[in-house]
């Protein structure tokens, strides 16, 4: 390929698409691939979308394999719609092949593409403004939950080792302070107490796996509402996307990421903490969604630790925050000086305020088991 001719064009090329190709923009707000809609014609003059992302490959080393998590999952959720009487073709991905059959197309740079059937009609909410839509996402991730309990999760695999090990991330943690390359341990003495003083939240769900009261299930671990696909004109939740973190994990934390973002009232990286709190009735929307879409697979034990998943993703996500900025900030993107600083404040701020709420969290799930 000549050298313009790179890049996407060669990946549009080179997927299965139908008719010629027509045009392709720049789609949607993710942050880590990057996603284009491309446009074919076929020979009647009828239009048809695609969705080609290249894949980000310095967060995933192993884009083959997260393929093949993606195709067993996508794969099995069309049969179990369909059985459903649903429609596989907008309430799943799917995956388009390349024109060799594969589910990924590698580039003569190297860059790894995929492609998917363009859901028409949609809208995906980066910011959610009131419960109904919230309400609407938990529910889209507790369906997919329910539709995935009797996938065989040990057969994932992990595309990000550890992901939410939180023991191994405590300790990390710990030792960034120690080392402390930056200098910046001292000026952020009050926030590292913070996450030391409640290590023992640290093995809740790791010790309840291995004592077998909870069990592994297939996860999202990217449960922004941003992931669910809403029907613009319905506004119901259509589809479940972005799938590269899909491994197995217990419910929990799937819940609790949904939360962390979705109930707080203010950005991630607010600087004003009187302006952060987790707001219950956000909260009870995720929640009722949540535990209606799982529609009876979680378990009474599961359904109780639903405010514990909000409450350790929520600190596991602050420690991350604080850890990149005491080495430095050199995993997450920043913008400004000290904004994972401000990042770990307010994820901090929502867990002391949870912590304060705690027993009507608890009473809220407890109505809905
Ligand atoms: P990232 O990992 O970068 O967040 P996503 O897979 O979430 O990537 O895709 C980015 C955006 O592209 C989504 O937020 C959504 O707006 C849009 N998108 C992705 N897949 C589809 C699809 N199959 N149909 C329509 N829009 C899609
Ligand atoms: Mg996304
Ligand atoms: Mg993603």
């Amino acid at each position: 390929y000549p050298k313009q001719l790179c890049g996407k064009l060669e990946a549009a090329a080179n997927f299965c698409f139908e008719g010629v190709y027509k045009e392709e923009l720049p789609w949607g707000n993710g942050h880590i691939n990057d996603t284009y809609r491309v446009t074919f014609e076929n020979e009647q003059g009828v239009k048809k979308h695609y969705i080609l992302q290249q894949m980000n490959k310095s967060i995933f080393k192993n884009p083959v394999e997260l393929m093949e998590n993606i195709v067993g999952v996508t794969e099995f959720l069309k049969r179990k719609i369909s059985a459903n009487g649903g429609n596989p073709e907008r309430e799943t991905l799917n995956v388009i092949p390349a024109k060799d059959g594969k589910p990924y197309y590698v580039d003569s740079e190297g860059e790894y593409w995929r492609a998917y059937v363009f859901i028409e009609n949609t809208v995906s909410y980066d910011l959610i403004d009131n419960p109904e839509i919230l309400y609407e996402g938990g529910l889209a991730f507790g369906r997919f939950q329910s539709m995935l309990a009797d996938y065989p999760a040990k057969t994932l695999h992990e595309t990000i080792p550890g992901f939410h090990d939180t023991r191994e991330r405590f300790e990390t943690f710990k030792k960034a302070v120690e080392e402390d390359v930056c200098s910046r341990a001292d000026l952020v003495r009050e926030e590292i107490q913070f996450v030391l003083d409640r290590e023992e939240i640290v093995d809740c769900f790791q010790d309840l796996l291995r004592s077998g009261k909870i069990s592994f299930r297939v996860t999202h671990n990217d449960t922004k509402i941003n992931n669910v696909l809403m029907d613009k004109d319905t506004k119901k939740g259509i589809c479940v996307i972005d799938l590269d973190t899909v491994m197995p994990g217990v419910a929990m934390n799937d819940f609790g990421d949904a939360v962390r973002i979705g109930a707080s009232t203010a950005l991630e990286d607010e600087q004003n903490l009187d302006k952060v709190w987790c707001d219950l009735e956000l909260f009870e929307a995720c929640a009722k969604g949540f535990i209606e879409g799982c529609g009876g697979k979680l378990s009474q034990e599961e359904i109780k630790l639903l405010p514990m998943g909000a409450r350790l993703m929520t600190y596991e996500c602050g420690m991350r925050f604080l850890m990149d900025y005491i080495q430095g900030d050199i995993y997450f993107k920043i913008h400004r000086p000290g904004q994972n600083l401000d990042r770990a404040r307010t994820q901090f701020k929502l867990v002391s305020d949870m912590e304060h709420k705690w027993k009507v969290m608890e009473n809220i799930v407890k109505k809905y088991m």
